[in-house]
């Protein structure tokens, strides 16, 4: 039995299900327990055939598996694969190099550096810019943030490398009330506490209140961090950034933006509007496996300052080989020292769509998140509370005379994931229960929008006559 039989044998499993994927029930469609009972038992104690191992994973995972990949997943933000970045991932998983240090794979280090001057180019960010591969949009925020506690400390003269922060002068962190909760997350994993985040008020679309954040930052003082955001993760919606930029870096302030998926706004003329002035901020996050559609998990933390992100991050040791300047330190700028090679699968897709594809990928789901929006609202009873500015789209079902609205549409959510044709989440926006629908897959097309249109309005129905 050679290697090469097993990999055939993944290889046509894998070939099998994304055939099929556009026809499964998109949820899962067993419980915990029966997955526990048909994968659990007994640590092995001896060894087993590799192709019996393999053959059984796939027979007892597939119940479970949720058809994210396919055209009609519409949960939280979530992108699929372009196949040639599954194909390309595969490579990496055979290659399975190590992107810590240049001596570790020349090629690993010398495709991040292109990949990474590829994503600042059609971002429209400094080309001098570090880029991070990190495994997704909260590392990366905690990435960042370290750069930015660094340099805003560094100003004042204290090195938290060194110091710590327990005696350092104190930072204020500054946010809109919808940032996202990797972004607290990200802070909490840096010493500051969620509740001293001075949150600022939003507008209907979750966006920060300009004047409101120039008020609350016109008295502070000392070391501040901003923490925007490009893309709300409900409407899509983004931080007036150009504003806040000015009147955090007057102040020297760090302007720390989390673009999950929105940041990709910038690399669409359309679009590119709504991030306006993205380029003058001091660091941003973003994903890769979300509206870029390569596979989990990747993420990109970008720092304006090479020498912050590489103070917060890099380590020293005998036996760490560090060759020329201008041979790549991947560890440099991840928190991770091992870290597999993420820049391949994205290194594929930017060959293989180009600027030109990227774009006519992001532009799709837009007019798709259009389209969705247009026909829910045809029907009576069904609302979208967002401007659809992005790919997300927030619904929301009128209540009958026995039950509220916040009832009925958490109920037609239930149905819709029971029912398989596609799935959508729920979230509570501004106090109220929505459906949140999220395009970001590439294959999704005209079609799925109105077979999920229907699905989604006979679930309404049936909730309403039950
Ligand atoms: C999805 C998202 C995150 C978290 O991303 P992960 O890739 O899950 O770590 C952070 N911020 C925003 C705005 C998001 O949409």
């Amino acid at each position: 039995m050679s290697t090469r039989d097993l990999l055939a044998e993944a290889h046509s499993y894998a070939a099998a299900y994304l055939e099929d994927v556009v026809h499964r029930h998109v949820g899962s469609t067993v419980d915990r327990k029966t997955l526990i009972d048909r994968l659990g038992g007994p640590l092995p104690e001896v060894p087993s055939d590799p192709h019996v191992v393999l053959a059984n994973i796939v027979r007892h995972v597939d119940p479970g598996i949720v058809a994210s990949i396919g055209p009609r997943y519409f949960g939280f933000v979530t992108g699929g694969a372009v196949p040639v970045t599954v194909a390309a991932d595969w490579l990496a998983s055979t290659w399975d190099q190590n992107g810590a240090m240049y001596v570790m794979s020349p090629a690993l280090a010398v495709l991040e550096d292109i990949v990474a001057g590829w994503v600042l180019e059609m971002l429209h960010l400094p080309a001098a810019a570090s880029v991070g591969f990190v495994t997704g949009a909260h590392m990366a925020n905690f990435t960042c943030l370290a750069a930015a506690r660094h340099e805003v400390l560094r100003r004042v003269g204290w090195n938290v490398e060194e110091h710590g922060l327990q005696r350092a002068p104190r930072v204020t962190i500054v946010a809109g009330d919808h940032a996202h909760v990797s972004v607290i997350g990200a802070l909490r994993m840096l010493g500051f506490g969620a509740h001293e985040v001075v949150r600022v008020p939003v507008d209907d679309q979750g966006r920060v209140q300009l004047e409101a954040f120039e008020r609350t930052i016109a008295g502070m003082d000392g070391p501040l961090i901003v923490c925007a955001q490009a893309g709300n993760v409900g409407s899509g919606g983004s931080d007036p950034i150009a504003g806040m930029v000015v009147a955090a870096h007057q102040r020297g302030g760090w302007v720390h933006v989390d673009g999950a998926f929105g940041l990709w706004a910038a690399a669409v003329p359309e679009l590119a509007e709504q991030v306006a002035g993205i380029d003058t901020a001091d660091s941003w996050t973003t994903d890769a496996h979300k509206w870029l559609n390569v596979p989990y998990d990747s993420g990109l933390a970008i720092v304006a300052h090479p020498a912050p992100h590489r103070a917060a991050m890099g380590l020293q040791a005998s036996y760490l080989i560090r060759g020329a300047d201008e041979e790549r330190v991947g560890m440099d700028w991840a928190p991770e020292s091992s870290r597999r090679a993420r820049a391949i699968p994205l290194y594929a897709l930017f060959r293989t769509l180009g600027r030109a594809g990227i774009q006519g990928m992001i532009r799709q789901t837009v007019t798709l998140a259009r389209r969705m929006a247009r026909r829910l609202t045809s029907e009576p009873g069904v609302h979208v509370l967002n401007d659809v500015v992005l790919n997300q789209v927030l619904v929301r079902f009128d209540g009958d005379s026995v039950r509220t609205s916040d009832h009925v549409t958490v109920d037609v959510i239930a149905r819709v994931q029971a029912e398989g044709t596609c799935w959508a989440g729920g979230a509570s926006w501004f106090g109220q229960q929505v459906m949140r629908i999220s395009i970001s897959n590439w294959s999704t097309t005209e079609e799925d929008i109105d077979r999920s249109v229907a699905a989604i309005l006979d679930c309404f129905r049936t909730a309403l006559r039950s």
